[in-house]
């Protein structure tokens, strides 16, 4: 069982942002409007993810380490119905077969919380200890029993990176949660939670660019677009600040970037890449969520539709803004 657990690991932990990632999801689905996150070393060495959600119960935690142990899918039905991050209950069982974990938790109801603690996927040791509501998990010596997975990661600083990326992409989704990130000991990320991406949006990029960017709002059912797209003034040559959601979740999709570029066409050269941080709401039905657990890449069925009514929607968005006259 601990073989296949690491084994599975290796499907779904492949790299620090991994960890962040799973965490900060189950933060999201607790209900947390607060996470702070710390690592060190690119998170080799330390990733503490700490929200305010629900909590874990005493009785529940040895559970929520067990594979396949989810608390949000009640029916098979629900499978395609998802409306929570985490579904696979794989990521806790995962992250502990292949690091040293540590969790302190308090279960809304309950007067006392729980610390625990799981070493290469074995709870070592759960005592009761008081706690606030929420959870705080950290995660040390990643992959120190997968040697093949410590080597694949790349230099600290460059891990890094990457979280703070992931990090900023959950701000953005996320604006009505404050989110902190603390990098060896600095403050990287340090959102409001106001609950507008403007906010996020000032945060990240500045004020200045903020105040080049024009508000999406379209509806061509059965497609849904909010965010904002940048005006002429942000072109840029790469395609890092096209961010997409679809239903909330971040996803790359190059079918979408090169929509948002010919929505621009006659306004912007061929190397020059528009600005883009964009709501895409679709009903579930049009989406596979379930290719990859890493999930980062979701499959628009239609998609060539889907781009078409985008890119329309884009367009009529700059003709509104009298940024492009279309003849
Ligand atoms: P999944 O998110 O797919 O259900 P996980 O392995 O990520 O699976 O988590 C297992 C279970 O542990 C969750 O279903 C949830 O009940 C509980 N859990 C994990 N993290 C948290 C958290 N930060 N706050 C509250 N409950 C959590
Ligand atoms: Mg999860």
């Amino acid at each position: 069982n601990e073989t296949i657990n690491k084994i599975a690991a290796g499907e779904v932990i492949i790299r620090p942002v991994s960890v962040v990632k799973e965490l900060m999801e189950n933060a999201i689905d607790a209900g947390a409007d607060q996470i702070v996150i710390i690592i060190e070393a690119g998170g080799k060495n330390r990733i503490t993810v700490r929200d305010n959600g629900c909590g874990i119960s005493y009785d529940d935690l040895p559970l929520a380490f067990k594979r396949h142990a989810t608390s949000k899918l009640d029916t098979i039905e629900d499978l395609e119905n998802i409306n929570s991050l985490g579904f696979r209950g794989e990521a806790l069982s995962s992250v502990s077969a292949v690091a040293k974990v540590q969790i302190i938790t308090r279960n809304d109801p309950e007067e006392l919380g729980s610390l625990a603690i799981f070493d290469g996927g074995k709870l070592i040791n759960q005592r009761v200890c008081a706690y606030n509501r929420g959870t705080e998990i950290t995660v040390r010596d990643l992959f120190f029993n997968t040697p093949a997975r410590r080597k694949h990661m790349e230099k600290d600083k460059k891990e890094e990176l990457i979280v703070r990326d992931l990090a900023q992409k959950i701000a953005i989704s996320h604006s009505g949660i404050r989110i902190q990130v603390n990098c060896n000991d600095r403050i990287v990320l340090d959102t409001k939670g106001t609950g507008n991406v403007i906010d996020v949006v000032k945060e990240l990029y500045g004020v200045d660019i903020a105040n080049n960017l024009i508000p999406l709002d379209y509806e061509n059912k059965p497609m849904k677009l909010t965010g904002f797209v940048g005006n002429l003034k942000t072109l840029r040559n790469h395609r890092e600040d096209q961010i997409f959601f679809i239903n909330g979740r971040y996803i790359k999709n190059n079918h979408l970037a090169q929509a948002l570029d010919e929505a621009y066409e006659g306004y912007c050269m061929k190397h020059q890449h528009p600005m883009g941080i964009i709501f895409i709401e679709l009903p579930g039905r049009m989406l596979d969520v379930n290719i990859h657990p890493a999930k980062t890449e979701i499959k628009i069925l239609n998609e060539s539709l889907v781009c078409l009514l985008f890119k329309q929607g884009i367009r009529e968005t700059l003709r509104n803004a009298n940024l492009i006259v279309d003849v």
